[in-house]
């Protein structure tokens, strides 16, 4: 009898997972008749089979990305690796991970990866559903956004985030929101209308006077930075100050701190002090045998407090379940960790910058590349390009 894994989720994390849990990473159209004829898992995919490359949705404020550029159709990348589809959502996980429901059934498994992403903050200010905007909610709501946006001719724009700092590293969006800073500055001065708004950076989780070189750019851009700054409520036309005052604003773009979903708190999963999935250094949901998750809806055992959520760190905790499950399913033990490392490309249009951090100390691709320059931005859109290729053809 084959084992049946279930995997919950079509974002970053499980695609990667599938991708390290498989022999062979690449499977062009043929080679799927040969995972028919061989393969020792059943493998079955719960989500919604719509895939959203988040890192380009800053770029709809340029125009350089749409919602149609950033979402995939999953369906065929699964077909091609004879890994069943079921469109739904799962809304329980009961028996210690053994059983999977959803509104299409229930669905039992030998082991379960988790890659359900991220939930956030909303209630944590008063009016953050109803008077803000998030790049981080998907491709609709940044439309929303830009739309309502070139319904101004001039005006007071506020972007901000904050993060959930309770599982000891940064859940939430800080970069995402530095770079949609930037390319709103380019956006409004090629548009020739940059004079005519002011924009605000605001987060109650920068110092206020904190310099480095995030702020250099943003200062470079003339963009006000009220670092310290946390209102008490969003609101119609604005945000209300501690003293009860309304700071104007025609339009807020802000991410709220990242915690886990629904199904997280519902289900028989443990739950971080975050509210994230409680996960081991294995990928291990903590108390769960067989049960391993990955990407933004878990927290880390002994994280460095820099590292954020993001795709690349989904990938390495996708790598390091994907081979310490396939261990477990041999009855073996986990023995794969994985590194702590942030790394990312803020494109800012008109220059880039590579952030980047590694727990090891290790630079991006052995330094090859520079820290800062407009050049990244190639380099970022290539990334982007060989990677959505990869998931529709390979
Ligand atoms: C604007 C923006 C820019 C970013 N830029 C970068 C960048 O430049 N570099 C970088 O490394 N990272 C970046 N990130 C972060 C990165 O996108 C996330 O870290 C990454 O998407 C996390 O992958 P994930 O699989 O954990 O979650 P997701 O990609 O959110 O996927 C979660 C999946 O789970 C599914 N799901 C959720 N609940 C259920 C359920 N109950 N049942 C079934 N399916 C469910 C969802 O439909 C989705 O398919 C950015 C994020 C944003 C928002």
């Amino acid at each position: 009898m084959k084992k049946k894994l279930i995997i919950v989720g079509n974002g970053f994390a499980s695609l990667f997972f599938i991708t390290f849990f498989l022999a062979i990473p690449v499977f062009p159209f043929f080679a799927r008749f040969f995972r028919k004829i061989y393969s020792r898992y059943d493998i079955t995919l719960i989500g919604n089979g719509k895939f959203i490359y988040f890192p380009a949705i800053p770029e709809f404020l340029t125009g350089k990305s749409n919602k149609e550029s950033v979402t995939i159709d999953i369906r065929p990348f699964l077909r091609r690796r004879n890994i069943h589809f079921v469109d739904s959502m799962v809304t329980d996980i009961q028996d210690g991970g053994r059983t999977v429901v959803t509104k299409e059934g229930v669905f039992k498994n030998d082991a379960l990866f988790l890659g359900i992403g991220p939930a956030f903050l909303k209630d944590d200010i008063p009016g953050t559903k109803e008077f803000t905007y998030s790049p981080c909610y998907g491709p609709d709501d940044m439309d929303k956004f830009v739309n309502k946006l070139a319904t101004l001719d001039a005006g007071i724009i506020y972007l901000g985030y904050k993060i959930n700092k309770k599982d000891g590293f940064v859940a939430g969006r800080a970069g995402q929101m530095y770079e949609c800073a930037c390319l709103l500055d380019y956006a409004l001065k090629k548009k020739g209308v940059r004079d005519k708004f002011e924009i605000h950076f605001f987060s109650s989780n920068i110092a206020p006077g904190e310099t480095g070189a995030i702020t250099d750019r943003l200062r470079e851009r003339d963009i006000i930075l009220d670092y310290g700054y946390e209102p008490v409520k969003f609101v119609d036309g604005g945000m209300i100050n501690e003293d009860g005052s309304l700071r104007k604003a025609d339009i807020i773009l802000y991410s709220p701190g990242i915690t886990g979903s629904k199904l997280v708190q519902d289900a028989c999963l443990p739950v971080s002090t975050g509210g994230q999935i409680d996960v081991d250094q294995y990928g291990q949901a903590r108390g769960l045998i067989n049960v391993f998750a990955a990407g933004d809806c878990g927290n880390h055992e002994n994280p460095p407090q820099w590292v954020p959520h993001q795709a690349h760190m989904a990938q390495l905790r996708a790598e390091a379940a994907a081979k310490n499950m396939r261990a477990t399913l041999k009855g073996d033990h986990p023995t794969h960790k994985y590194r702590f490392e942030l790394s990312c490309i803020m494109n800012m249009e008109n220059d880039a910058m590579w952030m980047h951090m590694a727990a090891d100390g290790k630079p991006p691709f052995w330094n090859m590349f520079p820290k800062r320059s407009k050049k990244l931005i190639k380099l970022k859109d290539t990334f982007e390009r060989v990677f959505l290729f990869y998931l529709r053809y390979l």
